[in-house]
């Protein structure tokens, strides 16, 4: 078996795969990885190793000047005929929708055999969705450690107006040069520190449904992500002085994340309630056509708030029979009527998925779930002290390093941060850590808790 956590990159990406004691056999789409300084130069290689001979180029202005210049010149120098599409219009302005996708559509050239996304994540989402029409293979070259979507497999898009997560294939190659990428936007570098942040929250809470739901779990792939969150803390004061050790920290972390979702075939090593938070607040931002901010920074400001949430949370001695009274007197039409003002246009999809797939609100499966959390309680208390730093410590960190971490910060208000917690137990069927609130009947004082804490730690 691979010890993952200490294994190298090229060990990781072996394409046959890895037997793990987990009882799974783990194994990654991506063929190349390639991560450092004057990674860039690597692009034919990587092009090589896929076998393919003509990429068709995706950038928009902002990361043509940053990395795509460079790239097809590359390209020209080895000789390797190419499209190129450069995203035109107001700079970093690309919406990941139907619109955007169609002009590259438009603008592909068919003789092409792979797609080149040289960007972060708007690009890169709108090329695995070319990529996968098309059906050749994507090769992403980022420009920015921000955020953990570089070897997912699916795109963040935005269709008909709403959010949806796309399912489509992996990039095939990963290249990050972190001469490129410590010139990104400081804003975009602590937006991927705010990505890895999230990890903690991600295990925590993957090793706590494992016990509640029976979730399964790999200890091995948790370990990986550890070891990459570690790094990047580590490292993170240097971050703003944009130094390669760090820079390439993140990038690495990042990669990872997308490699150890592929592992466990779940998004639990990297995702926890605070994406939730911020899945929700861009909902709401795009229900009325307002502006958000970067994934990575909401996940940071996600993270504090959930450490706090679950700092008052380790304070509580679960009460099943309060629990169950909380059950009892569940309200159906009262909650889809706050599901209404929570989701808008969505809400009628949100609450037939409960209803049909998730069935959150269901008592039997609370039954099930609250016998589990009173009996294991001390355990999930330890998995909290063993997964989790300290909330205080971690915030002066994000402090110090100019990073949001609050809603406030984010002009996020109150009643949406509520609103967000709230909707977070049910717009995916994932065990979190407002599942594991509601299991125990807190959750309306742990929403007024969240709205509180949007104004400020
Ligand atoms: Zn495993
Ligand atoms: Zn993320």
């Amino acid at each position: 078996m691979i010890d993952f956590a200490g294994a190298d990159l090229e060990t990781l990406i072996r394409v046959d795969g890895a037997d793990c004691g987990c009882g799974r056999r783990h194994a990654v789409a991506l063929r190349f990885l390639r991560i450092g300084s004057g990674a860039i130069q690597a692009a034919p290689e990587a092009l090589c190793a896929l076998g393919k001979t003509k990429p068709f180029v995706v950038c928009d202005e902002n990361t043509y000047e940053a990395a795509g210049k460079r790239v097809t010149w590359i390209l020209n120098s080895a000789r390797i005929s190419h499209g190129l599409f450069v995203f035109p219009g107001r700079k970093g302005k690309v919406e990941p929708d139907e619109r955007a996708v169609g002009a590259l559509t438009m603008a592909y050239d068919p003789s092409c055999d792979s797609v080149m996304a040289v960007g972060s994540g708007v690009i890169n989402d709108c090329c695995k969705v070319l990529a996968h029409a098309a059906g050749v293979p994507s090769i992403a070259v980022g420009t920015a450690p921000s955020m953990d979507g570089y070897a997912s497999n699916s795109s963040s898009m935005i269709r008909g107006r709403i959010k949806v997560s796309l399912y489509n294939e992996c990039p095939a190659a990963i290249i990050c040069d972190t001469d490129v990428m410590r010139r990104a936007p400081m804003e975009m570098l602590l937006a991927g520190l705010g990505d890895m942040l999230a990890k903690y929250v991600a295990i925590c809470e993957w090793r706590i449904s494992r016990i509640v739901t029976g979730e399964y779990y790999c200890e091995n792939v948790a370990g990986l992500m550890r070891r990459s969150l570690r790094r990047c803390v580590e490292s993170a004061e240097g971050l703003v002085r944009r130094e390669a050790e760090a820079v390439g920290a993140v990038a690495e972390g990042l990669a990872l994340s997308g490699v150890a979702m592929s592992f466990a075939k779940i998004s639990r090593p990297a995702s926890g309630l605070e994406h939730y938070f911020s899945h929700m607040w861009e909902m709401m931002a795009l229900e009325r056509g307002e502006d958000s901010a970067l994934h990575g920074v909401q996940c940071g400001v996600g993270t504090a708030l959930t450490l706090r949430l679950i700092d008052r949370l380790r304070t509580k001695t679960p009460d099943k029979a309060y629990a169950d009274a909380a059950v009892k007197a569940f309200d159906e039409r009262a909650w889809e009527t706050r599901m209404r003002g929570i989701f808008g246009r969505t809400a009628d999809s949100v609450i037939s998925a409960v209803n049909s797939e998730g069935h959150q609100n269901d008592p039997d499966r609370h039954e099930k779930r609250i016998s589990r959390i009173v009996e294991r309680w001390p355990e999930i208390l330890s998995i909290m002290d063993e997964e989790l730093p300290n909330t205080d410590e971690l915030t002066g960190l994000m402090r110090r390093l100019g990073m949001s971490v609050t809603p406030s910060d984010l002009g996020i208000s109150a009643e949406d941060t509520s609103g967000a917690y709230i909707g977070s137990r049910v717009i995916r069927d994932k065990y979190l850590t407002s599942s594991l609130i509601w299991d125990l009947g807190y959750e309306n004082e742990f929403a007024e808790l969240a709205a509180s804490l949007a104004l400020g730690d």
